[in-house]
């Protein structure tokens, strides 16, 4: 079995973090291919070499002197080499880098820098074969990821090859220049990486033990989670967890590829599986806990609207007309609830409700600002009596006032809403009756 191993910025930091790194890599043959970012923070007040690069970037384009910046890349990579001693330098390729800001800065090329010369330090610190991410990863027309074209190069390279370094974050754009992901991309090449190859399992390696069951800036020490599905995970990171770049599930998840996600300062723990589907039970009824802030909730109410059939398109029409999504839609039986973003919301508002007003003529129409969802997700709540009861006791005792429940169809998740100033008290309250009370 071939895993395919990702480490992020803050597991490659510097020199001690690349040493603890190849420990991991070297204590199993199977982590194959590798995919690092690029060094991240080494403390609190440290830049991410990507952001100087950026900042590189955005004074060449103004034809500012950017070696500030620049230097401390550099600095960066030499302290990374030399801790490592290794008979590597790299300086043809700054000074490739240097000309390209001198006379044609491009965005991706600069930014996506950060990643390739820290697989460079990584292919010839393990004795790995290195793969410009550039070769094998490429964009469609449109900007998207091009699958077909991608897998046809790199299945059958990565075939040829025992073992590679690819470096995460970029490819190749329509145009054939250097194209990036979006920010915390390279969690996305892990994947591709992980698909092409078949990969047994995709490893991420952070500075974390795994997801945790709920915000640990809300819940203090917050439990580990052991097993995930995808699809809890995207009800989860819907409402705001913050994982891995979102648009990692999906490659893997088409194939069938576990994810792993490890902590490179804790390798013995064995982190959360992310996976398709798994008979394994949590230890606790939940799985998570996360929420968002700031929504709105408008109330229509009519006498007799389940009987117009077209009544609930026609709201929804008022909504599309703004491009505003729908997030939930709670009902009573003369009632409709539409909750949407405020952000989204507010300043098309006055549209909205003057549509609402002529279009279905209501008997009355209440808008409401600041309100939380809560969405509480668990593969475990449906064989479970008395979830939503639970969830419900918990908000009467710590006597926070629910304004919305939406239990999904799947019944994978409850969606409470609750005012804003009583958002993280809610969360605390949910997490103790699951969790510390369980
Ligand atoms: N280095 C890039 C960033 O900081 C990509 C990544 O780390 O995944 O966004």
């Amino acid at each position: 079995m071939k895993k395919v191993v990702k480490f992020g910025g803050s597991s490659l930091a510097d020199a001690k973090q690349f040493a603890k790194v190849g420990e991991i890599i070297r204590s199993d043959n199977s982590r194959v291919f590798v995919v690092p970012s690029a060094p991240g923070k080494r403390h609190d007040h440290d830049i991410k070499v990507t952001d100087l690069l950026y900042e590189c970037y955005e004074l060449a384009e103004a034809g500012k002197n950017f070696y500030e910046p620049f230097l401390a890349v550099k600095d960066r990579y030499n302290e990374i080499i030399q801790g490592l001693n290794l008979n590597l330098s790299l300086s043809d390729c700054f000074d490739e880098i240097e000309n390209k800001l001198l006379h044609e800065p491009e965005k991706d090329y600069t930014a996506s820098r950060g990643e390739y010369l820290n697989g460079l330090i990584m292919a010839n610190y393990l004795g790995y074969e290195f793969i410009d991410a550039k070769e094998v990863i490429f964009f469609d027309e449109a900007g998207n990821f091009d699958s077909d074209k991608t897998y046809s190069i790199l299945s059958p390279k990565l075939e040829e090859l025992n073992n590679a370094v690819i470096p995460g974050f970029y490819g190749t754009g329509y145009d054939g220049k250097v194209k990036t992901f979006s920010r915390g991309g390279s969690d996305i090449t892990g994947s591709i990486v992980a698909r092409a190859c078949r990969a047994g399992v995709y490893e991420n390696w952070t500075d974390v033990s795994g997801l945790l069951m709920a915000d640990p800036h809300i819940v203090s020490n917050p439990a580990v989670m052991k097993n995930i599905t995808y699809r809890e995970l995207r009800e989860l990171a819907y409402m705001g967890a913050s994982v891995m770049h979102e648009d990692a599930i999906f490659p893997v998840k088409k194939a069938g590829i576990p994810i792993n996600i490890r902590n490179t300062n804790s390798p013995e723990d064995t982190g959360t599986w992310i996976v398709e589907n798994t008979a394994r039970r949590s230890k606790y009824t939940i799985t998570g806990i996360a929420g968002r802030k700031n929504f709105c909730s408008i109330v229509i109410a009519k006498d007799l609207m389940h009987s117009q059939s077209d009544f609930y398109r026609k709201v929804a029409q008022c909504f599309e007309e703004n491009n505003i999504p729908l997030e939930h839609l709670p009902s009573g039986i003369d009632t409709m609830t539409v909750i949407v973003q405020e952000s989204k919301f507010i300043e098309h508002e006055q549209e909205v409700l003057s549509r609402i007003t002529k279009i279905v003529e209501p008997e009355s129409l209440e808008v409401e600002s600041g309100i939380s969802l809560i969405a509480v997700v668990g593969r475990g709540m449906k064989s479970q009596t008395g979830t939503a009861a639970k969830i419900f006791r918990a908000l009467a005792d710590a006597r926070i006032n629910v304004r919305m429940i939406d239990q999904g169809a799947s019944e994978l998740n409850v969606i409470v809403g609750v005012p804003n100033e009583d958002f993280e008290r809610a969360v605390r309250s949910i997490y103790h009756i699951f969790v510390d009370a369980e």
